[in-house]
């Protein structure tokens, strides 16, 4: 019983100073009477704090098939387009560049002369206009090559070889430093290792495009450069297993790769080898002929997949 009635008048002061202190505003300054300082806590944030506007560079890893296309649009809307794809890519080229609203190329790249690469760039050529073009010293004997060629005469567009160490001028907020081919190198018979290879910045963010690029010229930029890394991989050669070495993708250590490849391709692109060690290294892939166009946006501290992809061509 005596346990009942001190629990009741424990309850009742209990109770008591629970009304009391939420029927005030402050209810510690209510019993004890004297006012505390006053804190807001939606302190006003001075308008030179408020973040400053998102310009974001957008990559576009076109579904060429087996082949490569990727268009950028950087921060402060220039466009650049790497390879053009196969004969038969300019009308998903020419779509993503209506849709986009883009008539005018400040920068074209032909990584190197193979025809899943350059297989549209006549007509690229031929339709829009392009400030600058860049391609590898490297002549081949094929048609493609040279109706390319007489494009860029016929328009009167002066081109520049690449070499690594050099800066393709773009855009003043990003850095697109060439890591390969190395000027004087003999890359010898394969046409794949004189393939402009591609470090690009902006802000924290980074991409390596390697275009078909194989050990050869891999090997030589580990030789090259002392860092390599970037966020996002755009792995050599379609996935094929004569690119992307250990040392190669442990240097560049990235946290995406992208496979630029057809479905059902006669090459068996990309190879189990290559498809195991990004596995094993942890490395997330997307394909272009699992996945569509892939589209990602970089804000310069950061990077996403745009959330819409597109339909896988059939
Ligand atoms: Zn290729």
């Amino acid at each position: 019983m005596k346990m009942t009635t001190r629990r009741k008048a424990l309850f009742l002061v209990v109770l008591v100073l629970v009304i009391l202190i939420t029927s005030s505003g402050c209810g510690i300054k209510a019993i004890e009477g004297k006012p505390l300082p006053t804190v807001s806590k939606t302190t006003p944030r001075p308008i030179a704090s408020l973040p400053p506007v998102v310009k974001e560079m957008h990559a576009y890893f076109l579904d060429v098939g087996q082949g490569d296309s990727i268009l950028l649009v950087s921060p402060n809307d220039k466009t650049m387009l790497i390879d053009a794809g196969t004969s038969k890519s300019y009308e998903i080229i020419q779509d993503k560049l209506q849709e986009l609203e883009i008539e005018k190329l400040d920068c074209v790249i032909a990584t190197h002369p193979h025809a899943d690469h350059i297989g549209s760039m006549t007509s690229i050529i031929e339709n829009y206009e392009i400030e600058s073009f860049y391609l590898p010293e490297c002549d081949t004997e094929t048609k493609t090559y040279a109706n390319m060629m007489n494009a860029l005469d016929e328009k009167d567009i002066e081109y520049q070889y690449l070499y690594a160490n050099l800066e393709v001028p773009w855009d003043e907020e990003v850095e697109v430093r060439v890591l390969s081919p190395v000027q004087g190198v003999n890359y010898g018979a394969i046409i794949n290792n004189y393939s402009i290879m591609l470090h690009i910045t902006y802000g924290e963010t980074s991409m390596l495009l390697a275009g078909d690029a194989e050990k050869k010229a891999e090997q030589k930029v580990l030789e090259t450069f002392e860092s390599i890394q970037a966020d996002v991989l755009k792995a050599g050669h379609h996935g094929s297993d004569t690119s992307s070495t250990r040392d190669f993708i442990e240097a560049v250590s990235p946290e995406l790769v992208i496979i630029s490849v057809g479905a059902d391709n006669k090459y068996d692109h990309p190879s189990k080898k290559t498809m195991d060690l990004f596995e094993e290294l942890g490395i997330q892939v997307m394909r272009t002929d699992l996945d569509g166009t892939i589209h990602l946006i970089f804000s310069g501290l950061g990077y996403k997949v745009a959330e819409e992809l597109e339909e896988v061509e059939e």
